[in-house]
């Protein structure tokens, strides 16, 4: 594959030793660097050669962590060999492994692959057994540590991560300013989410700074409180969505302040 990743990614260093690597297709990933490891926190599409721009910048080994098992964070694992993911999204992570699920995806974005991509390299790649984490996991990078927070909802295997000594929380897509998407097949009901939410909230001294998994700039914890009253308020039958057309369907949308989010009456 010889895509141009300048082309691809967006590389921008938002801290010291924490670069933010957004794709074409609004997928973020973040790459953390400690003294003695490197921490890639998801790895978008797999479209281009993000291993390759990973080793541009650092030369330390790679640990790998999914914030759940979507294909626009699992999709470019292949590229890595030392991964985590939560284990209730391995098998969700698996499924965009099959071929024929690869081929799907791939259709998707035709228009915008480069000629000499190779879509049968793509489809047929093949990953590494995951490793688990769970609630309070420590991945040590040496002089900075990220802590697994738990947060079953957009999916089961949704998790945070917590980068101590920087006090910035990464949400995947669990805490967003735009919809947090609680209307797929794989969300579990609101009422697991908000449990989720409130746990990430105990930590809320830990942290001034959240970067999402699709948003192009920080996010203001206060996303955090506004989720848990609205949510609360939606589950209590106070305040209810309106219906819109989505990517994934008709569901009820919310908009708060500073964020929003999408659910289905059934997913209470
Ligand atoms: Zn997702």
């Amino acid at each position: 594959m010889s895509f141009k990743n300048s082309e691809w990614f967006n590389l921008n260093e938002i801290k010291d030793g924490v670069w933010f690597i957004s794709d074409k297709t609004g997928a973020n990933c973040y790459l953390v660097e400690g003294e003695t490891k490197s921490l890639l926190i998801d790895t978008g599409w797999g479209l281009a050669n993000l291993s390759d721009l990973v080793g541009s910048i650092t030369s330390l080994p790679i640990n790998v962590v999914f914030t759940h098992g979507h294909p626009d964070h699992v999709n470019g694992a292949f590229q890595f060999s030392d991964l985590y993911i939560k284990s209730e999204d391995v098998k969700l992570m698996e499924m965009f492994y099959i071929k024929e699920t690869r081929k799907q995806i791939i259709n998707r974005f035709k228009e915008i692959l480069p000629s000499d991509f190779s879509i049968y390299d793509w489809v047929n790649a093949q990953i590494t057994n995951p490793s688990p984490v769970s609630d309070g996991y420590i991945f040590d990078l040496g002089n900075r540590k990220l802590k697994v927070i738990e947060c079953p909802g957009h999916t089961a295997g949704s998790i945070c991560l917590l980068d101590i000594r920087d006090e910035t929380l990464f949400s995947g897509d669990s805490l967003l300013a735009k919809p947090v998407l609680m209307n797929l097949e794989t969300s579990m009901g609101l009422k697991t989410y908000l449990k989720s939410i409130k746990h990430v909230n105990t930590f809320a001294d830990d942290f001034n700074i959240i970067l999402s998994g699709h948003d192009d700039k920080p996010v203001d914890p206060i996303v955090i409180g506004e989720l848990i009253s609205g949510v609360s308020d939606i589950i209590q039958g106070k305040i209810k969505g309106k219906i819109e057309k989505t990517r994934f369907g008709d569901a009820l949308a919310y908009k708060f302040e500073h964020t929003a989010i999408n659910y289905n009456e059934e997913g209470l």
